[in-house]
């Protein structure tokens, strides 16, 4: 029988030094977790990916966080530590969230191992152990190795409502929404999604909290929830007794698209959602209204909860925080808070490190044009000695408010199939996006001119690192809205990256945006969408399954002469695009799976990655 693939994705594998010569040299690698073995092996395209390594499940000692300020000298900045016969294997995550599930999976696969007692929680460098300065590589750790990991814990029984009763002996676990960098001395950064320990939440602005590492500090106590109990009364968005009635009249007076607010619900215990939109309704009319929706329970213990679209969220305010940046199925994202008062916020949130990076023009090199989109002319240019790609927005194209507010929010995505934003520079005008510089132009284009050249394995490694970008993506809850051959484009190492996600929010023009109008990927929607709109992670999926469709055609445009209306008939009628001639069949099946009727019958990102990868002859 074949070991089943549990998780598998790029890391950066740092040389173990096995010999005391051997180089110190930090190396991305695409590792495999399996039932029996971890395995990493070197991807490039055009090559067959070669094996590196491989670690025997059942010789696996100790899989931990590495907690470190000693600099890291590689883009992926969240460390783990896998210690296995004699021997440790550092490996570096792209971000905490990838960190943690991958110590998760490797714990869970290895706790009836022989395990140690205790481990290093920092590195072993120049001879020395960092966190307790012991002189030999195989001296016993120093801190209490715990093999269950800590986020799968089973929760203990949810206390009645109140700020004392605390379900962790005595203290609340407190889970942050999003990260921050203190200016304060007293005051302790936080991780996205990562828990704490709250100590004390007297004060209305900040509250104490210990981290794992024992530090306790304070920190804004609208950026952290409890992860059992709803108490909102400091968040902004929440007016506890307000009935339907006053709502609306509240949210119609103000009158600001988005303008929001959560408020009890008629039926107790239930929160609802009330919004204002001036959005056109059913017959394209555009009367200003309120609409309202109930936050949705799971019946799981404890309860997950959701709005419009069945994305599940293990609290309140994390569902709301996720509105606040996607619609994802309600008619308009949240925007404004509104209190009774009549005050509303314009942000999201103000953290520090939410300012993007504000680029100055005479930092910024302009050279020779790259090539026109349908936001405007993109030139090479130059920033700081990187070479960047510039796209110039076209003027009054886009709702440069909402992009200001939103680019906060793209900047933070980082991951090595995602061409990366590395700032905008609003000081010109028309503002200016500044970019990842990809050697290789389009994938539509690439593909194209390579035509009869490419082999099924480098076509198969290009829908894995598309892939890998958007399961990036789904997990962060971000929606791409436009994802299609001439929306990724490929590096000097002929890496493939996605681009421009969430990017078509800010057009104002109808034609781009109404599934009705000519310049909408009416051939890269599904069904949900053309009909009402209604984007999700899972739309995404059907988008990436004619981006596979494109890559096995080799750049050919999807259903070549056929008109929008046309294709939407054959849609409706159940037809789909046709088998590429170069697609392996089990290649196909997953073009099939993404093109479901249903969104809830597609994959995810996460099941199409490990698909993928097993057909890869790793
Ligand atoms: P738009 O988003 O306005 O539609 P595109 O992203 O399609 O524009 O860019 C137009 C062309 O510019 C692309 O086909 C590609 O050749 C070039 N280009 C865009 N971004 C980059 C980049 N980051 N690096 C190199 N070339 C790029």
């Amino acid at each position: 029988m074949f070991p089943r693939v549990i998780l598998n994705g790029t890391l950066i594998k740092k040389s173990q030094q096995k010999k005391k010569i051997s180089p110190c040299n930090y190396k991305e690698r695409f590792f495999v977790l399996d039932t029996q073995d971890l395995k990493y092996s070197e991807r490039r395209l055009g090559k067959k990916p070669t094996l590196k390594g491989s670690i025997q499940l059942s010789t696996i000692k100790c899989v931990e966080a590495v907690i470190t300020d000693v600099p890291i000298p590689c883009n992926y900045k969240y460390p783990f530590q896998v210690f296995y016969d004699n021997y440790y294997l550092y490996i570096f995550a792209p971000d905490n969230d990838c960190r943690q599930t991958w110590i998760k999976a490797l714990k869970e696969e290895t706790k009836q191992n022989n395990l140690v007692t205790k481990f290093h929680p920092n590195f072993w460098i120049n001879g020395k152990w960092e966190c307790c300065q012991q002189k030999q590589k195989l001296a016993t750790g120093c801190r209490v190795y715990d093999p269950v990991d800590f986020a799968s814990k089973k929760p203990l029984p949810q206390t009645p409502e109140s700020k004392m009763e605390f379900p962790y002996g005595g203290h609340q676990t407190v889970i942050a929404l999003q990260d921050y960098t203190p200016q304060e001395d007293d005051h302790l950064p936080l991780q996205k999604h990562h828990e704490y320990v709250l100590i004390n939440s007297c004060s209305s602005d900040c509250w104490t909290i210990q981290d794992d590492k024992g530090n306790v500090g304070l920190v804004p106590c609208t950026y952290i929830t409890e992860k059992y109990g709803k108490n909102f009364e400091r968040f902004m968005w929440y007016n506890k007794n307000m009935t339907r009635g006053k709502a609306e009249d509240l949210l119609m007076k103000e009158g600001k698209e988005g303008g929001f607010m959560v408020r009890d619900s008629s039926q107790a215990g239930f929160y609802t959602v009330s919004v204002f939109t001036r959005a056109p309704g059913p017959n394209m009319e555009k009367n200003p209204r309120v609409k309202h929706y109930q936050i949705r329970q799971t019946e799981t213990k404890p309860a997950s909860f959701y709005l419009a679209d069945k994305y599940l969220f293990n609290t309140i305010p994390e569902l709301i925080l996720y509105h606040q940046h996607n619609a994802a199925g309600l008619i308009t994202r949240l925007r404004h808070p509104i209190t009774p008062n009549g005050a509303y916020s314009q942000e999201v949130s103000h953290s520090p490190q939410d300012q993007w990076e504000e680029i100055k023009p005479e930092e910024l090199t302009l050279g020779q044009e790259l090539g026109s989109g349908q936001f405007g002319v993109v030139v090479e240019g130059k920033w700081r000695e990187k070479k960047v790609a510039v796209k110039m927005m076209k003027e009054g194209f886009i709702s440069e408010e909402d992009f200001k507010d939103e680019a906060k929010v793209t900047m933070k995505l980082f991951h090595c199939k995602l061409v990366q934003l590395y700032g905008v520079c609003t000081q010109r005008s028309p503002i200016c996006l500044v970019f990842e510089f990809m050697h290789n132009g389009c994938l539509s284009d690439y593909l194209k001119t390579r035509r009869g050249r490419l082999s099924p394995n480098v076509m198969l490694g290009m829908c894995l690192d598309v892939c890998e970008g958007m399961a990036y993506l789904e997990s962060s809850n971000f929606i791409h809205r436009d994802l299609a051959a001439r929306n990724c484009l490929v590096s000097k190492n002929n890496e493939v990256k996605v681009s421009d996600f969430g990017m078509t929010r800010f057009v104002f023009d109808d034609q781009y945006t109404s599934s009705q109008c000519s310049k909408f990927p009416v051939k890269w929607s599904p069904p949900e969408v053309l009909r009402y709109s209604k984007f999700s992670s899972k739309s995404d999926v059907w988008s990436f399954g004619v981006v596979m469709w494109e890559v096995y055609n080799e750049g050919r445009f999807p259903y070549e002469n056929r008109t929008n209306a046309e294709v939407m008939d054959s849609l409706n009628a159940g037809q789909r695009l046709l088998m590429p001639r170069l697609a392996p069949k089990s290649v196909h099946l997953l073009m099939e799976e993404c093109w479901e009727e249903k969104p809830e019958d597609r994959p995810t990102f996460a099941v199409l990655l490990h698909e993928l990868a097993s057909l890869s002859d790793l």
